[in-house]
């Protein structure tokens, strides 16, 4: 049975409770049934145990119209009588029934004129007053009924919206979470009441005023959520300020650290006086080369360079002369490199250099290079030209070798040079 079945059957079942009342009395034949049916009804009997007792209602109505109309017209006295009981009978009807505030003004002026004295015109005046009463009640109870079911449809609508907002609103953090979920339970213990109260309402004034204030609560509510929300939104937007600057700051020290720490391992691999790495850097890109070597087999050569009389030049010209010509030997050596190479002062007047995809033999001609560049350079000392030469050990990475045998025989091929003269670059390979 739907809803609407439901509310039909509720009426009928307050019609015959209403009918039952008002004609108790009315004829000895009707009454037991009347009792009958008025006792079951309250006590909310079904449809299977009131049909019967309603068909022997009907049958016995349909005998007495036939046999016994009693005549009002007939008997004067006596139908007075029947019309106090008549105008007795409706009074409490009317008790029965709740009367709505729009018809309490009419029912109030039937019943002064019920109580004055009555001949049959005026009695029949009042009968036909309380019948068009009792309909208009009747129609303005289902219209009412309806009304309220189409205003508990749209608020159930906007209740659905506000609550889709709401969730909406209240994704941020598990704080908004534990908000709507109290948002949620007023909104639902508001629309649960109004169900209820619109349920056992049949008022429609009191019932909108009952609704208006439940939506002014929950508007109250919703007001206060999205306060707290909106400072809540606020209060994180400043500490995201906050952290984002202090992140910022951070970077930027980060940044200065950064900078600081390469200035400062750049200064620990550099020679101060030549600007060239120094041996803490070679024996970094060493062992990377090493590596690369290893792994790729691809040719690999090391070339010691050591300044020829070195000792001679310090001992004649000065120490700081000597400084300044060492300087001036790196950045030829340097600028005569190919970008791959690498060039560090080894210590001393000594330097070292590593020539990736170079063989041995193809190292010569760069070093022969240098090497003649230097012979041929005068160096300048206040005026004078010092007469500079330099020489070289080279050798090939090979088979085997570890990174210190290279070194060795470079060292070895150095030695040569020195003892065949000096001046010279010398290659000893494995
Ligand atoms: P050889 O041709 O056999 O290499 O002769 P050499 O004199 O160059 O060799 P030796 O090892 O006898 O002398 C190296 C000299 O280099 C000794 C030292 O005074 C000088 N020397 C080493 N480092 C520096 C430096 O930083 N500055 C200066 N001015 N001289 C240095
Ligand atoms: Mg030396
Ligand atoms: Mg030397």
């Amino acid at each position: 049975m739907n809803s609407k079945q439901v509310k039909i059957e509720k009426l009928l079942y307050k019609l015959i409770l209403q009918f039952a009342v008002y004609t108790r009395g009315s004829n000895e034949q009707l009454d037991p049934h009347l009792l009958n049916i008025t006792t079951n009804v309250k006590q909310g009997a079904d449809y299977h145990l009131l049909t019967p007792q309603l068909l022997d209602l009907s049958k016995t109505l349909a005998h007495i119209s036939r046999t016994d109309i009693p005549s009002i017209e007939t008997n004067n006295s006596s139908g007075q009588e029947h019309n106090q009981y008549f105008i007795n009978r409706l009074t409490e009807l009317f008790v029965e029934s709740e009367i709505p505030l729009k018809f309490q003004r009419q029912y109030t002026l039937l019943k002064q004129r019920s109580k004055r004295q009555l001949d049959d015109k005026a009695y029949t005046a009042i009968v036909d007053s309380a019948l068009s009463l009792l309909l208009n009640i009747k129609n303005h109870a289902i219209n009412e009924q309806q009304t309220v079911e189409a205003f508990l449809a749209e608020i159930s609508k906007q209740l659905a919206v506000l609550d889709e907002h709401t969730t909406h609103a209240s994704k941020s953090n598990k704080q908004s979470l534990e908000d709507r979920a109290n948002l949620s339970k007023q909104i639902d213990l508001q629309v649960d009441d109004i169900i209820e109260t619109s349920s056992n309402e049949n008022e429609l004034l009191s019932l909108q005023k009952y609704i208006n204030q439940h939506l002014k609560d929950l508007n109250i509510h919703l007001h206060k959520h999205k306060n707290t929300e909106d400072s809540r939104q606020l209060e994180t937007q400043k500490k995201l300020n906050v952290m984002s600057e202090k992140l910022q700051d951070m970077e930027v020290e980060a940044e200065s650290l950064r900078n600081n720490l390469k200035l400062a391992h750049d200064k620990a691999l550099t020679d101060p006086l030549t600007h060239l790495p120094n041996r803490l850097a070679y024996d970094e890109r060493v062992t990377l080369e090493f590596n690369r070597w290893q792994r790729y087999k691809t040719p690999l050569t090391l070339i010691i360079w050591d300044i020829d009389l070195f000792k001679i030049i310090n001992d004649t010209y000065g120490h700081k002369a000597g400084d300044k010509t060492l300087s001036v030997v790196a950045q030829l050596i340097l600028k005569n490199c190919r970008e791959t190479d690498f060039l560090a002062r080894f210590g001393g007047e000594e330097f070292v250099m590593l020539l990736p995809n170079t063989t041995s033999k193809q190292a010569l001609t760069p070093a022969e290079t240098i090497r003649s560049l230097i012979a041929s350079s005068g160096f300048n000392h206040n005026g004078k030209s010092i007469k500079l030469t330099i020489s070289c050990g080279i050798s090939e990475f090979s088979n085997d070798d570890k990174y210190e045998t290279v070194f060795e025989r470079a060292d070895q091929a150095l030695y040569l040079s020195k003892s065949e003269g000096r001046n010279r670059c010398s290659i000893i390979d494995s």
